[in-house]
C-alpha cells in the first residue's frame, strides 16, 4: 500500500543528499570513493565550541528550549550582525531553527500561498523549488549561464516580475556556483524590487565566511527593501558544524512571528546543546573561520587549474563557497561499454561507478550542462580525484 500525500508525491528527494548517499554505500561495500558530492566542510569544529557544547551538558541543559532559541544566542547573532555586517537588528527578530535548511523553509511556509510565485534564479540550491512546491507556490526560474558569471541582471529580474510574485531567492556566496553578487549588482537588484513592495526577499547568506573576493555584502543593507528582506544564515558552513543542526532568520517582526508559530507546532527550539555551542561559535574567538576560509582558497585554486586540465570542461573561478560547477556538456552523446552519457546526471552516475568520484549532476539545481563537485576535502584527494576523473573520461568516445 503506498497513500502518501499529493503534497510528496510531487516532491522530488535531494539530490545532493541522494549522491552523498550513494557514494556511503559505495564506501560502506570497501569502495574507496572520493566525495566531491555533498558540501560540507571536512574539518572538525573547533574545539572552544566542542568545550562549550560539553560544559552545557554537564550544567544540565537538557530541557525543552524557547521556540525561537536562547536570548543568549539571539543576542549573540544580532551583536554578530552588528559587528559583521553593520545591521541593525533587535533579538526578538532572531529565530534559530535546526539548521539553515529549516530556516529557508519555514520562511517559504510563512510567505508563500498557493498560486503566489517566487523568482529563483538559476542555477540554484535544489531545496528551494521543492520547498517552494511544498509551500503550493510556483517557481519562476530565471537563468543566469556562466557567460553571465551565473549571476541575474536587473534587466532581467524585471522581465520576470509579475502581480503574482510575492519571493525571490537569492543565494550568495551561491550555491552550486560560488558566484558572489559584487554590492553594485546587489544594488541594482535591490532598486528593481524597491519598486514592487509585495516582494520579499529572502536572502540565504550561508556561505557568508567562504568568501574569496572580500567583504561579504548583504542585500539587507540597503535601506529601500531592507524591511523585506529575511536573512538566512547559521554555524554549518563557516564553523564547521553540519550535525549540529543550526541556523536562523534575521527577519522583519511579523514574519519572525509567524516562523515561531509554525516552528512552535511541529519542531519546537532546537537543541539546546547545539545552541550553547553557537553561542561561544558567535561571541568566542572567530581566527578558525579565517583559518577554514585561507584552505577553502587554496582548495579553489587547485580545482580550478585541475579542472582546466579536463579535455572539455568549461570552467569558471568560483569567487566564494566551495563548489566547482564546470561545464560538461561536451561529453554528452559520447559512450563507453554500451553507456551513453545523455546529461550531466548520467556523467556525475558514470564517474562514481568507473571512476569513483561522487559529484551532482547540474539537472538537480536547474543546469543541465554542468556538474556540481565539491573542493570542501583535502587537496590530496581533490587532486587524487582529478587524476580518477581524467582517466575516466577519456574512455568516453
Ligand atoms: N542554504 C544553502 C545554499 C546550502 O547549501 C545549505 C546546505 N547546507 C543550506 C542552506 C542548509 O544549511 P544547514 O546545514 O544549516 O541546514
Ligand atoms: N547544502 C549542502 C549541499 O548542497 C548539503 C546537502 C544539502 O542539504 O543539500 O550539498
Amino acid at each position: 500500500m503506498n497513500q502518501v500525500s499529493d503534497r510528496l508525491a510531487s516532491l522530488s528527494p535531494s539530490a545532493t543528499l541522494a549522491m552523498s548517499q550513494k557514494s556511503a554505500e559505495l564506501k560502506a561495500k570497501g569502495c574507496d570513493v572520493i566525495n566531491l558530492s555533498v558540501g560540507e566542510p571536512d574539518f572538525y569544529t573547533p574545539d572552544n565550541i566542542k568545550q562549550a557544547a560539553k560544559k552545557a551538558i554537564d550544567e544540565n541543559y537538557s530541557f525543552y528550549t524557547p521556540v525561537p532559541g536562547y536570548p543568549a544566542l539571539r543576542k549573540a547573532i544580532v551583536e554578530k550582525l552588528k559587528r559583521e555586517n553593520n545591521l541593525d537588528y533587535t533579538v526578538d527578530q532572531i529565530v534559530c531553527s535546526n539548521g539553515a535548511k529549516q530556516s529557508v523553509c519555514n520562511t517559504i511556509l510563512c510567505l508563500i500561498n498557493p498560486g503566489d510565485e517566487v523568482i529563483i534564479p538559476a542555477p540554484f540550491w535544489v531545496s528551494y523549488s521543492e520547498m517552494v512546491k511544498l509551500a503550493g507556490g510556483e517557481n519562476v526560474i530565471v537563468n543566469a549561464g556562466q557567460d553571465q558569471d551565473f549571476k541575474i541582471t536587473a534587466e532581467q529580474l524585471e522581465k520576470a516580475i509579475t502581480p503574482k510574485t510575492k519571493a525571490i531567492i537569492l543565494c550568495s556566496p551561491s550555491n552550486p556556483t560560488g558566484a558572489i553578487y559584487s554590492h553594485d549588482e546587489l544594488k541594482a537588484l535591490a532598486d528593481v524590487l524597491a519598486k514592487h513592495e509585495q516582494i520579499m526577499i529572502i536572502s540565504d547568506e550561508i556561505y557568508e565566511h567562504i568568501n574569496y573576493v572580500g567583504k561579504h555584502e548583504s542585500i539587507a543593507q540597503f535601506e529601500n527593501v531592507r524591511d523585506r528582506v529575511v536573512i538566512v544564515n547559521g554555524v554549518s558552513k563557516c564553523y564547521a558544524m553540519t550535525g549540529w543542526r543550526l541556523g536562523w532568520i534575521a527577519a522583519p517582526l511579523w514574519v519572525a512571528k509567524a516562523a515561531i508559530k509554525l516552528q512552535g507546532q511541529y519542531t519546537s527550539g532546537p537543541s539546546s546543546i547545539s545552541q550553547k555551542a553557537a553561542e561561544i561559535a558567535y561571541t568566542g574567538d572567530q581566527s578558525s573561520v579565517e583559518t577554514m576560509r585561507q584552505a577553502f582558497e587554496r582548495r579553489r585554486d587547485l580545482i580550478v587549474k585541475l579542472a582546466k586540465e579536463i579535455p572539455g570542461f568549461k570552467v569558471n573561478v568560483p569567487e566564494g563557497a566551495f563548489y566547482l560547477f564546470p561545464d560538461c556538456s561536451s561529453y554528452f552523446g559520447k559512450s563507453y561499454n554500451g553507456k551513453t552519457i545523455n546529461s550531466s546526471s548520467d556523467l556525475a552516475l558514470f564517474l562514481l561507478e568507473e571512476g569513483l568520484v561522487a559529484c551532482v549532476g547540474g539537472d538537480a539545481f536547474a543546469s543541465p550542462n554542468n556538474i556540481r563537485m565539491s573542493y570542501a576535502t583535502s587537496e590530496d584527494k581533490i587532486t587524487e580525484a582529478f587524476r580518477r576523473i581524467k582517466e575516466t573520461l577519456a574512455k568516453l568516445k
